[in-house]
């Protein structure tokens, strides 16, 4: 396999390599388990068809394995990203009319809470229950203002702009509230193990850590299926979905498909507690290169920071543009920042290996001492 660049994309992000080689093997004559061809590419099958019923029942089945998923959570496969359900959740949480639970809680912790709480004020009323300061860090669950019966408490709980993540779930029971936690887990989730014990729901867009852009994971507890509002769209009612198989409609099919052989993948590297090894030893190596550096900082609580996506600035910055240039000669790509906050990203999914951070703290040691 040629070598390619490190490629420090927020997503849509790099993806295994080895996951790509067999994706553009398999392109145009998909092979079944024992081997058999088909005769066709995955993008080119029925989705009712067993081809593409035997992927979908691998990735759902490896998934549920992989995360640990209970069996009072159905895996649904749908579309629209994380930001449509920032609408979907509390078009299927907010009901139904007979006994409303219209407010919903949020704590906003960076710029991708914010978004969930101003989408959801559509279909109800979405309460701020906490705000960070500047989001740089967490407000303590014991500050946080909750709502009597909320419909249900919202989280971000990896702030891919602002690089601020929740390294443990809240116990919202423990602290009084019966209201299911719903988590916006795109941009890590499968990054670590998941405490099921302490979540309602839980989502994630594909593209940061999973896959191609177009597919979103919903695991949803089966109890939250009848909630409703009645105006929700059949195609994004979770109850349809999870009778349906993910199948009200066609379902984004390639997408699935190449979620499934990442799945496939992680269960090679050895699962998930592996994983979050991994990243743990990343992000470690990443934040201690920043902190001892003159130039380069990072402005989250250490507390809080972010193993998955790692928000940093030059203390010179307009030099930020001659680094990135820098960077790309050296074969680091995708390091600009957000364009919110400017200065530089570096996001450590999955996919990215010990060995392109290393080369990243190489080059920003380089850069410090030769170009600053
Ligand atoms: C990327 C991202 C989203 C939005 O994803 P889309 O697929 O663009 O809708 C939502 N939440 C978080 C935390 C993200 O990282």
């Amino acid at each position: 396999m040629a070598v390619r660049p490190f490629n420090f994309s927020a997503g849509p992000a790099a993806m295994p390599a080895e996951v790509l080689a067999q994706a553009a093997d398999e392109m145009l004559d998909w092979p079944d388990a024992s081997g058999q061809r088909s005769g066709m590419g995955v993008m080119e099958m029925s989705h009712r068809g067993r081809e593409f019923g035997e992927i979908l029942a691998r990735a759902q089945s490896d998934f549920r394995s992989l995360m640990a998923v209970p069996e009072h959570f159905h895996i649904l496969f749908m579309q629209g990203g994380g930001a449509a359900q920032n609408a979907i959740v509390p078009l299927n949480l907010c009901g139904p009319s007979a006994h409303i639970r219209a407010t919903s809680d949020f704590v906003v912790t960076g710029g991708w809470s914010a978004k969930s709480l101003l989408e959801a004020g559509k279909y109800g009323k979405a309460h701020e229950a906490a705000r960070s300061t500047a989001f740089h860090d967490i407000p303590d669950p014991s500050s946080w203002r909750l709502s009597d019966g909320a419909a249900y408490v919202h989280l971000c709980t990896n702030e891919t702009i602002h690089g601020v993540e929740f390294h443990s779930l809240p116990d919202l029971a423990g602290m009084g509230c019966n209201a299911p936690l719903v988590i916006d887990c795109s941009s890590h989730i499968a990054s670590r193990p998941v405490d099921w014990t302490r979540v309602g729901l839980a989502y994630a867009g594909a593209q940061k850590n999973l896959g191609p852009a177009g597919l979103t994971l919903v695991v949803v507890r089966e109890d939250l299926l009848d909630r409703a509002l009645p105006a929700c769209p059949s195609v994004f009612h979770y109850r349809e979905l999870a009778r349906n198989d993910s199948m009200v409609n066609t379902p984004p099919t390639f997408g699935i498909y190449m979620a499934g052989l990442v799945f496939q993948w992680l269960l090679r590297q050895g699962g998930l507690a592996a994983i979050e090894q991994r990243n743990i030893a990343k992000a470690q190596a990443l934040y201690d290169a920043i902190d001892t550096s003159a130039l380069f900082y990072n402005p989250v609580n250490p507390a809080c920071r972010s193993r998955m996506n790692v928000p940093f600035f030059l203390r010179a910055p307009a030099r930020t543009d001659a680094f990135l240039a820098s960077a790309a000669d050296a074969g680091l790509l995708q390091l600009k920042g957000h364009k919110s906050l400017g200065g530089l990203r570096a996001s450590l999914y999955n996919a990215m290996p010990m060995e392109g951070v290393q080369t990243l703290i190489s080059l920003m040691r380089e850069f410090e001492r030769t170009q600053a």
